[in-house]
């Protein structure tokens, strides 16, 4: 049974703990503005629940040396990031600094079973590695839709066969731990917040540009989910009534267009066309074709893929041009794998963002690529789940 803060002012400390690492007994008592009894009683029930450990003494600021805190060296969290195309396993300590960190391809189509199990074993060899012991809450962000309260799928585009699958329930029962489940867009964001360049922003957006397209919103430092757990989902904002078919089922939305799927159909059309030399050489070595090929392809100036990158981003960036004008955000990260096509895409983005949205809300509005490579999803997600933990 994994041990709990017993109060909001335990929980306070806690957070404040894994976010900022270890502080002295005396700064504590200043952010939490407890008086030196108060805390003192705190931190020694934190102590023998086993949450919190001493760690030296802080040089003097006149008077007794003030004792060092910090979150015990046995708290550990899983942060499981479910792709398109790839799952990724890490776990952390109390300060969510990641000891070990696996990633497999892996098909989100072959179904809830094949794909939780491949977890429970990456979980398992992370284990055999010794840094997994006792785990005291596991996060897991999946390629799709959850209803937060039941910490399911619904109806996820790119997910067949996960509709409904109870994957807290099965994931809580094999782990033995507290379980959540979220978009995997949000936990990219909470990464971002915790470790990335957005740890000094309260509000701001992460667009996601992978095989799917998708945007976590951050609120006064937390995620904003929305009434049902679908905020942010534009990938599906229609950007053209008579574009194609998307797999939601509707035409012309954004992910249609740009999205690491519509990028692999217009490579191979470019191919097969002979409109991108690059990309049909490329098709002809390997028979099939990536958005990291138009990527390889705009970096090797193949004029074609160029403009691929260009129009794609002139897209992203005219839904991104409204979505600024409506929350007014302090900074936008791109992440993602075709977020790799890198600064040519960046570059649109930017320039129709500041064209089209108002002065006020891009006059200090960085926009930036996201420097976290993979790990962001799995630190978000252990992050999520320690939020649960380090709650009364
Ligand atoms: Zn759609």
């Amino acid at each position: 049974m994994t041990a709990r803060p017993e109060n909001a002012h335990q929980a306070r400390i806690l957070r404040l703990l894994r976010t900022d690492g270890p502080r002295s007994r005396a700064e504590l008592g200043d952010v939490v503005a407890l008086s030196r009894s108060k805390i003192a009683l705190e931190l020694d029930r934190l102590a023998a629940l086993g949450l919190v450990r001493s760690d030296g003494f802080a040089a003097s600021r006149g008077g007794r040396r003030s004792e060092i805190v910090r979150l015990a060296a046995n708290l550990r969290f899983l942060g499981v990031d479910i792709g398109a195309t790839s799952v990724d396993v890490a776990v952390t300590n109390g300060e969510l600094e990641v000891l070990g960190h696996l990633s497999r391809p892996a098909d989100v189509r072959d179904g809830p079973t094949a794909v939780l199990d491949q977890v429970l074993e990456m979980v398992a060899k992370l284990r055999a590695d010794g840094v997994v012991g006792e785990v005291h809450g596991a996060g897991i962000g999946v390629p799709g839709p959850v209803s937060l309260r039941d910490g399911t799928p619904i109806a996820p585009p790119i997910m067949p066969g996960w509709d409904r699958y109870p994957v807290r329930e099965a994931m809580s029962q094999e782990l033995g731990c507290p379980v959540l489940v979220n978009n995997d867009v949000n936990m990219m964001a909470l990464g971002e917040l915790h470790a990335g360049l957005a740890r000094s922003a309260e509000d701001f957006l992460l667009v996601k540009i992978g095989t799917g397209i998708g945007c976590g919103i951050i609120v006064r430092g937390e995620i904003y989910s929305g009434v049902s757990g679908s905020a942010g989902d534009i990938g599906h904002i229609r950007v053209d009534d008579h574009g194609p078919v998307c797999a939601c089922g509707n035409s012309g939305c954004l992910e249609a267009y740009f999205g690491g799927a519509a990028l692999a159909r217009d490579a191979l059309a470019a191919a097969r066309s002979g409109r991108s030399p690059f990309l049909a050489e490329r098709l002809a070595e390997k028979g099939a074709l990536t958005a990291e090929d138009v990527g390889a392809a705009a970096a090797a100036g193949d004029a074609h893929a160029v403009g691929m990158v260009r129009e794609g981003g002139r897209k992203v960036g005219t839904v991104l041009a409204g979505l600024v004008n409506f929350f007014n955000p302090g900074l936008v990260v791109i992440s993602g794998g075709v977020a790799g096509l890198g600064h040519a895409l960046l570059a649109e983005i930017r320039s129709v963002v500041y064209q089209r949205s108002l002065p006020l809300a891009t006059g200090n509005l960085p926009i930036v690529l996201s420097d976290l490579g993979g790990t962001a999803g799995v630190i978000g997600a252990a992050r999520m789940v320690s939020d649960h933990v380090f709650s009364a």
